[in-house]
């Protein structure tokens, strides 16, 4: 049966068989060692004078990223041989039987370095590679993991998973949305989610009181660093909850999951800084509150902001929200609100998460009065028949007696990023988008035939030469 490469520290003097890729290959004439990759480490393989004749030939063929699945026996490597940095590296396995499972083409490059140092479109074209480097297969792992603690946290504080729907109705979070023309319905479109807010706020008046979801947020806005077409949310919802009980519950879930990992936290409770001190201090509402020596030790340093700007003015001067429009005004402002009085002072019962420079996070507590949703849509420029077309099922929902709710989401990209250290979001996802805008390994966005356009009822108009990035 096959074992692990880890596994045989525990197997001395036993035969073993073991399975994986070419990861190296060092050929000393009458010796040859093989690095032997799998999901696990790596171990080394050796083929020698004693090694028989027809294996020993084969083991000469060996290249990068063959795949080979061997029998052989576990030996102590000779004195003055052992490698600290690796895990197997008292041990080595002298190769008896071997069998080559599959060739592969010299890999484009190097997988044994981090990876860094490769154009990030080669990279990405040939993702499934770059994933083999030990560097991505740590992050990936770490990823899976930390959603799995995540999940075991909200389980266990009696919250329920749900899914909302992908193919869905615009719900304005501040990018642009990706569109999906329908069949069914010529000439109408679903919108890709930004968020799953609306939905969750409809499983609020559901009844549910406890929602979350690992959701994927698309959008469609100028790629950064730490920002991408599509990323992951941690994305909860709570009923009957005040802003410091959402707070409190998530800084929980976030401190537990965190150190489970061994990662030191700078301050517990997590500071709170209101919009305006942290603009006054910080000079920004992302800041890093970690001291250079912190910074080495990879200490992450959490910080709350709280009462910003419920609106802000655009380019074109128009009140926009500064988060989203569901957020409740603080009670002291509800007359303005209303009134649609006094708005760039109105304060939004906002709070965001930032750590070592990141936003990480960010909810509110929303207005769950029908009125108070329709005057923010209206500040923000939406006429009434605009504001029915638009969130009509909202404010309908809203009839049906709706608990008082709040909720939040985290990037969980930005997060792993701050656990990791890495400073590009491609680092903590399997398959990212290129900063141009186009994804990993298979060649989209991309043209489709005729038919399935005529079947979309759409015709494409040429973009004019300049405006094509547009
Ligand atoms: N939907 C919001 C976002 O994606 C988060 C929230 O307010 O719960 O940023």
């Amino acid at each position: 049966m096959r074992i692990l490469t880890k596994e045989i520290n525990a197997k001395l003097d036993q035969e073993v068989e073991l399975a994986g890729w070419v990861a190296g290959r060092r050929d000393h004439g009458k010796i040859i060692f093989i690095d032997l990759r799998d999901r696990g480490g790596l171990a080394q393989l050796v083929f020698g004078p004693k090694t028989e004749a027809e294996v020993y030939r084969l083991g000469e063929s060996l290249r990068p990223e063959w795949v080979i699945r061997i029998k052989g026996e576990v030996k102590k490597r000779p004195v003055g041989m052992e490698n600290p940095e690796l895990e197997t590296g008292q041990y080595e396995v002298a190769v008896k039987e071997i069998q080559i499972l599959n060739r592969s083409d010299p890999p484009p490059f190097p997988l044994e370095t981090d990876g860094y140092e490769i154009s990030e479109e080669t990279r990405l074209k040939y993702r499934y590679l770059d994933l083999r480097r030990p560097r991505l297969q740590r992050n990936i792992k770490l990823r899976s993991e930390f959603t799995r603690r995540v999940r075991d946290f909200l389980f266990s504080h009696d919250f329920v998973e749900i899914e909302t729907p992908l193919l869905t109705k615009s719900t304005p979070e501040g990018a642009r949305d990706f569109i999906v023309p329908s069949r069914l319905h010529p000439g109408k479109f679903f919108a890709l989610p930004q968020s799953p807010q609306q939905y969750k706020q409809l499983l609020m008046v559901a009844g549910f009181e406890r929602y979350f979801q690992i959701a994927r947020a698309i959008r469609d806005e100028d790629l950064r660093a730490d920002r991408g077409f599509e990323h992951t949310q941690i994305d909860l919802e709570m009923s009957f909850v005040t802003r410091e009980e959402v707070m409190a519950l998530d800084e929980a879930m976030i401190i537990a999951v965190v150190e489970s990992f061994g990662y030191q936290i700078k301050t517990k409770p997590f500071p709170v800084f209101s919009y305006q001190e942290a603009k006054e201090k910080f000079g920004s509402d992302r800041f890093d509150l970690r001291s250079e020596e912190e910074k080495a030790k990879g200490v992450l340093a959490f910080a709350w902001v709280v009462d910003f700007p419920f609106f802000e003015k655009d380019e074109k001067g128009e009140w926009t929200p500064t988060h989203n429009p569901f957020s409740a005004p603080k009670e002291e402002h509800l007359e303005w609100l209303l009134e649609g009085e006094n708005i760039g002072a109105i304060v939004a019962n906002q709070y965001d998460l930032v750590c070592n420079g990141y936003e990480v996070g960010g909810g509110s507590i929303r207005s769950h009065q029908p009125e108070v949703l329709k005057a923010v849509f209206r500040i923000i420029g939406y006429k009434d028949e605009e504001i029915e077309r638009q969130f009509g099922h909202l404010l309908e929902a809203f009839r049906y007696g709706v608990p008082p709710h709040g909720g939040l989401a985290h990037g969980i990209e930005r997060l792993l990023m701050t656990m990791t250290g890495e400073t590009y979001l491609r680092e903590v996802q399997a398959f990212p988008q290129t900063s141009s805008g186009r994804t990993s390994v298979m060649d989209a966005p991309s043209e489709i035939d005729e038919k399935q356009l005529a079947e979309l009822h759409l015709r494409v108009i040429e973009p004019k030469s300049d405006s094509k990035k547009n």
